[in-house]
């Protein structure tokens, strides 16, 4: 229970990889708080699970990451109420798969603001409070889209290429706090996100279901296993162990090896 005491706040975690973030942190003793969209049974269940798991409080915080003061407002409620935030992972993020000529204009703003803006809100409202105990951890959750494009993928490749220049500017600004900054690059990991893209990837490219999971997106991972939300968030466990005060500024692939070839 290493992080008993500790208070992680997570976006996007009302599923997917998110959700395993909580679930690592709360097997680990820390207090959360988790945020997304839902079926608000579900999330309050998410949400009991995870106290139960901890030991310690767990708490939902509705904030909208396209809404830059429903974020400031939650880190702040994360203060108040649970204290911290002493880790902060920015992982709220969503897809829309379209070539670029036809890419509409609101899609493309979302994807810039839930997927990177909002990690620029919580880093600055977080960073405070973190400096104030001379320990921190922020954890993006990047892709390997941070580091190699795929074709009708324009807004997430930008926001995710955004997202890694972000993490090694604040990591520097961070340096000689106590507190790393660094982002975790999945390949495919098999979550909500990657299964509602098929339709519109079938569309774009003309393929059948099988023939998207295999050979689109398989195709990309050597090891042709889809990554899971369980590694991910083991990794991002390791980063908040003192043994890893070392690892800032850090774009940490976990991708099957597809950034490799
Ligand atoms: P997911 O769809 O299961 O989870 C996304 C989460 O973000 C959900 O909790 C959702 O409610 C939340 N969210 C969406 N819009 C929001 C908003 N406006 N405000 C607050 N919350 C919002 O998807 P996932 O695959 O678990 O994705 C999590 C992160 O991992 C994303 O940043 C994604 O880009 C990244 N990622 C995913 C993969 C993959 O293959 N699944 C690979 C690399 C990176």
């Amino acid at each position: 229970m290493f992080l008993k005491g500790k208070t992680a706040l997570v976006t996007g975690s009302t599923s997917g990889i998110g959700l395993a973030y909580a679930k690592a942190f709360a097997i680990e003793g820390a207090s959360v708080m988790i945020n997304g969209f839902g079926d608000a049974d579900a999330i309050e269940q998410a949400r009991a699970g995870l106290a139960q798991t901890s030991g310690a409080a767990a708490l939902y915080d509705a904030a909208d990451m396209t809404k830059p003061d429903q974020i400031a407002a939650m880190v702040e409620r994360c203060h108040a109420e649970l204290g911290g935030p002493d880790i902060v992972v920015n992982n709220a993020g969503i897809q829309f798969v379209s070539p670029v000529t036809d890419f509409p204009d609101d899609k493309w703003d979302a994807i810039i603001a839930i997927n990177l803006t909002s990690a620029f809100h919580a880093m600055k409202a977080a960073i405070p409070h973190m400096r104030a105990k001379k320990w921190g951890r922020i954890i993006s959750t990047a892709s390997a889209h941070s580091l190699v494009a795929s074709p009708n993928k324009s807004a997430y490749v930008a926001a995710k290429h955004g997202l890694a220049g972000l993490t090694k500017t604040v990591a520097l600004e961070t340096a000689t706090d106590g507190i790393t900054v660094n982002c975790i690059s999945p390949g495919y990991v098999w979550t909500p996100l990657v299964e509602n893209q098929i339709p519109d990837t079938m569309k774009a490219r003309n393929l059948s279901r099988d023939q998207v999971i295999n050979d689109v997106l398989l195709a990309a991972q050597p090891t042709k296993q889809f990554v899971t939300p369980e590694q991910v968030a083991a990794f991002a466990l390791f980063l908040c162990r003192d043994e890893a005060a070392a690892i800032t500024g850090a774009n940490l692939s976990a991708d099957g090896g597809w950034t490799a070839a």
